[in-house]
């Protein structure tokens, strides 16, 4: 992962933009046996692992569960935290149910966080 973020850095267009790697593969970090995606605020880059959005659906749903980890990873790098609000597409995923739980749109309390960093988000991303 050291070497795919540097290389993301190495390939960002601009430092106003983020680094986002989609990659067809399954990852873990220490303490956690597998992640669906994961962010490096520091470096502004951030990737999602699709092997496991792909299991246990049709193509649809797989489309809108990488839109939502897209989402919440983007969301890490803009700063916000994981949220305690399940519908939240920033709640923490444990499982592709919790995925499908999720919405893909930030509540009221991580939209106003973003919008405090200067992040204003269209209202359809907004619960
Ligand atoms: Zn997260
Ligand atoms: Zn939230």
């Amino acid at each position: 992962m050291a070497e795919a973020a540097t290389r993301l850095v190495a390939y960002r267009k601009s430092p106003q933009s983020i680094g986002l790697l989609l990659a067809d593969a399954d990852a873990y970090v220490v303490g956690l046996n597998f992640v669906f995606g994961l962010a490096i605020p520091e470096l502004e880059v951030a990737s999602v692992f699709l092997k496991r959005l792909r299991v246990w659906t049709d193509r649809r749903n797989y489309v809108v569960r990488v839109v939502k980890e897209v989402l919440h990873e983007l969301g890490h790098v803009l700063g916000l935290k994981h949220c305690r609000n399940r519908e939240c597409v920033m709640s923490f995923s444990n499982s592709v149910f919790d995925v499908d739980r999720k919405l893909g749109m930030f509540c009221r309390s991580c939209a106003h966080t973003l919008g405090k960093s200067g992040v204003e988000l269209p209202k359809e991303y907004v619960i």
